[in-house]
C-alpha cells in the first residue's frame, strides 16, 4: 500500500501565514502534540474501562525525546492509535481544515496574535517548527496495520505501511533550519514544565546523554548509543483535581510552594469544585499582600483539561481578586476565541460570580469560627475586602458583616459595631455619626492626641485604596461622615453647638486676626478665631475634608479634577481665642513683640503639621532660642 495525495484545503499555503503570526509562541507546538497523545490515551482508557478492547492496557507512558544529530523531536505516546484511512481522515481533513479555518477568520484581526499565540492550532502547529513531519501509528483495533505518513508541509502528503507492533502513535518532527533552538534539552524541558506539568497522563523526558563515553566503539570511532536519562514531567494528579476531604494543610501549601517556590507562606485558600452549571475545579490562595501590587498580579494559571492554557485570567477571575495566587481547570471557559468574546460569555460571568460568591462564604466562614485569627490577618486581607466591597455590589452585601474597622489603638470592630460605639460620643448636632481617620499617624500624632482628649475614637486607614474606602462608606452608612483628624479644630470635626465663650470682645478678636494676618503673611492660609478650650493649641492648621479628598482625586487621575492639581493648597489657621498666648499677644507693648509670638504660635502649629521647612525652620529654630534666653 503506497499512496501520495493531496490535501484539500482552499488556501494554497498557509504555512507562511502561520508561522508569521505565531512567531512568538512557536513553543505551543509541544503542548499540542502532547495534548493530542494525552487524549489518545484517555481514549483508550475509557474505551478499556467499558469494556471495548480486549488488550492489556499496560503503560501508557508518554515519551518525548529529542535527537540532536538526527535533528529530531518525537512524541510517543500508546493510546488509540489510527489506522492509514483514520490518518487521512483525522489529519488530512480535520487538522488541516481546522487549521484553515482558523487562518481565515483570524488573520485580519488586530489581537491575531493573542489569540492563535495562546491557543494553539492542534496538530498543524507542528509545522510552525518543523520542515517536515512524519506519524507512524498503529491502531488498538484487531488485524489493523499500522501506517506512516509523511508531510513536507506542503499540501502534498504520502502515506505507506509501516513496521510498528506497539500500539499507539509516533510523531516525529524533522525541525527546520530556523527553529534549531527546540534542540534543547533546557528548552524542551522549560516548555514541558510549563504547559504539561499536571498533565492526566505520565510524560517522560528522554534525552541522548552526550556525555556518555561508551558513545565511542572499540576503534575509537564514534558510535552514538543512546543512553536515555529519563525523566517525569508531570504529575498526574494535581491536588485541585483531589476530594479537599481527603486533604490536609500540609498538602496545600506544599502544593503552593510548588507553584511559587520562594514565596512566604499563603494565609489561606479556597478549594474549587463545582459541576453545575459549569465544570470548575481549582484551589485559590491568599497571599500576604506587599505594597508593590503589580508583581504580584498574573499568579493564577489556568488550565483547561489539566492542560496550562495562561496565566492572564483577567477575564475569568473578578479583577478585585487578580492577586490572589492558584490554578483554575475548566473545560467550560470557551479558549479558541477572542478576548471580548469572553467577557460576554455566560459561562465566564457565572464562573465569575461563583468565584466571588466563594470567596466571600470562606472570608465570613473565617470570621465567625476564629474572630481573633481573622483580625490577626486583617492586614493582609483587608485590601481584597476593600477592594471587593468597592467593585462589585454583591461582594459588598456580604462584605459589609465581615469587613472590619481598625482603631489606631489596634482594636478592631465590624461597621455595626463600630456605630454603635462610637454614636454616643460622636455623634454632631445635626445627628450625624462623625468618623475620625488618620491616613498617616506619624505625621498626624498632634491631631490624634487632640480626639483622644475629647475621648473619640480614631480609624487608621492608610491603605492604598482607603481614600476611595472612605468616600464609598460614606455613600453607603447611612448619616454617616468620614473626616481625617486634622481637617479641622477638633469641635468643628464633631461640631456639638457646644460653643464656649471667648474671652475676647469682638474689636480685639478683628485685632488678634490682624496681627496674625501680617505676621504670616501668605493669602493661602486663612486665618480665622475661635473661642476653644485654653489647653489646647493656640493655633492649629487644617485643610478641609472636602478641599482634600479633591486634591486627592485629582492626584489619582484626571477628569474633572485634573485642574485642582494646579491651583495651591489652601489651609484654615485657626487661632484660639482662649489660649493664654493670645492674651499676651494683646499684652504686648511693642509691634514687634506681638508679631514674634504670633508667628511662634503659627510656626508650631505648622510644625504639627510637618509643613514647617527651609528657611522658616531656620528661622522657628532661632527666635525659639532667643525667646528660651529671654
Ligand atoms: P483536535 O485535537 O483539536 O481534534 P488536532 O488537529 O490536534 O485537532 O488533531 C486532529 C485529530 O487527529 C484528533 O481529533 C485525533 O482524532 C487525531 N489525532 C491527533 N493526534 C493523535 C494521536 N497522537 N493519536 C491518535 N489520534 C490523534
Amino acid at each position: 500500500m503506497e499512496e501520495k495525495g493531496t490535501i484539500s484545503i482552499h488556501t494554497e499555503n498557509i504555512f507562511p501565514i502561520i508561522k508569521k503570526f505565531l512567531y512568538s509562541d512557536h513553543e505551543i507546538f509541544l503542548r499540542e502534540l502532547v495534548s493530542n497523545a494525552v487524549d489518545a490515551t484517555q481514549k483508550l482508557k475509557r474505551l478499556s474501562s467499558l469494556g471495548e478492547i480486549n488488550q492489556e492496557v499496560g503503560d501508557t507512558t508518554i515519551d518525548v525525546s529529542f535527537d540532536k544529530d538526527k535533528k529530531t523531536i518525537t512524541i510517543q505516546d500508546r493510546g488509540i492509535g489510527m489506522t492509514a484511512e483514520e490518518i487521512k481522515k483525522y489529519i488530512n481533513q480535520i487538522a488541516f481544515s481546522g487549521a484553515t479555518e482558523f487562518v481565515e477568520k483570524f488573520k485580519d484581526k488586530e489581537d491575531v496574535k493573542d489569540i492563535i499565540g495562546k491557543f494553539g492550532l492542534g496538530f498543524y502547529s507542528a509545522f510552525m517548527v518543523a520542515k517536515e513531519v512524519e506519524i507512524i501509528s498503529k491502531s488498538y483495533q484487531e488485524g489493523t496495520e499500522a501506517a506512516r505518513w509523511v508531510c513536507d508541509g506542503s499540501t502534498e502528503f504520502e502515506i505507506t505501511k509501516a513496521t510498528k507492533e506497539e500500539r499507539g502513535t509516533t510523531v516525529i518532527l524533522h525541525i527546520a533550519d530556523d527553529s534549531e533552538e527546540f534542540l534543547d534539552e533546557w528548552k524542551l524541558k522549560s516548555i514541558l514544565d510549563k504547559y504539561c506539568k499536571f498533565l492526566p497522563v505520565q510524560i517522560r523526558f528522554g534525552t541522548k546523554d552526550e556525555s556518555v563515553e561508551d558513545g565511542k566503539d572499540k576503534d575509537g570511532k564514534t558510535k552514538y548509543k543512546t543512553v536515555k536519562k529519563d525523566r517525569f514531567i508531570n504529575e498526574t494528579e494535581p491536588l485541585w483535581t483531589k476530594s479537599p476531604a481527603d486533604l490536609t494543610d500540609e498538602d496545600y501549601l506544599k502544593f503552593y510552594k510548588e507553584l511559587y517556590p520562594m514565596t512566604e507562606d499563603p494565609l489561606f485558600w479556597i478549594h474549587l469544585n463545582v459541576d453545575y452549571p459549569f465544570n470548575l475545579t481549582g484551589i485559590l490562595y491568599f497571599p500576604k499582600v506587599k505594597n508593590d501590587f503589580e508583581v504580584q498580579k498574573n499568579k493564577i494559571q489556568l488550565y483547561s483539561r489539566q492542560v496550562f492554557i495562561t496565566d492572564e485570567v483577567k477575564d475569568v477571575v473578578p479583577e478585585f481578586l487578580m492577586l490572589l495566587h492558584g490554578v483554575i481547570d475548566s473545560p467550560d471557559i470557551p479558549l479558541n476565541v477572542s478576548r471580548s468574546y469572553l467577557q460576554s460569555d455566560s459561562n465566564v460571568k457565572k464562573i465569575n460570580a461563583h468565584i466571588t460568591k466563594k470567596v466571600a462564604d470562606k472570608l465570613s466562614e473565617l470570621f465567625k469560627k476564629d474572630r481573633k485569627a481573622y483580625e490577626e490577618k486583617w492586614d493582609d486581607i483587608g485590601v481584597f475586602v476593600k477592594y471587593g466591597m468597592l467593585s462589585e455590589e454583591k461582594f459588598y452585601e456580604k462584605a459589609k458583616d465581615f469587613a472590619l474597622f481598625k482603631s489606631v489603638d489596634k482594636k478592631f470592630s465590624t461597621l455595626d459595631e463600630y456605630a454603635e460605639a462610637v454614636a454616643p460620643n460622636q455623634t454632631d448636632k445635626d445627628k450625624n455619626k462623625i468618623y475620625l481617620y488618620t491616613s498617616h499617624p506619624g505625621t498626624q500624632d498632634t491631631y490624634i492626641q487632640t480626639a483622644k482628649n475629647k475621648s473619640y475614637d480614631v480609624l487608621l486607614l492608610d491603605g492604598p485604596l482607603d481614600s476611595h474606602y472612605v468616600n464609598f462608606l460614606e455613600q453607603k452608612l447611612e448619616n454617616t461622615q468620614l473626616k481625617r483628624v486634622d481637617a479641622d479644630t477638633i469641635n468643628k470635626l464633631i461640631d456639638k453647638d457646644e460653643k464656649l465663650d471667648s474671652v475676647l470682645t469682638k474689636e480685639q478678636e478683628e485685632k488678634v486676626k490682624g496681627i496674625f494676618e501680617t505676621a504670616i503673611n501668605n493669602a493661602n492660609m486663612k486665618v480665622s478665631i475661635d473661642s476653644l478650650a485654653p489647653e489646647e493649641m493656640p493655633v492649629t492648621i487644617t485643610m478641609s475634608e472636602f478641599m482634600r479628598r479633591m486634591k486627592d482625586m485629582s492626584k489619582m487621575g484626571g477628569g474633572a479634577y485634573a485642574m485642582m492639581g494646579n491651583m495651591p493648597d489652601q489651609f484654615e489657621v485657626t487661632v484660639n481665642g482662649n489660649h493664654p498666648v493670645i492674651d499676651k499677644i494683646l499684652k504686648a507693648k511693642k509691634a514687634e513683640k506681638k508679631e514674634q509670638l504670633a508667628k511662634q504660635a503659627y510656626d508650631l502649629a505648622m510644625l504639627s503639621q510637618n509643613m514647617l521647612t527651609g528657611a522658616d525652620l531656620t528661622n522657628f529654630i532661632k527666635r525659639s532660642v532667643s525667646l528660651a534666653a529671654e
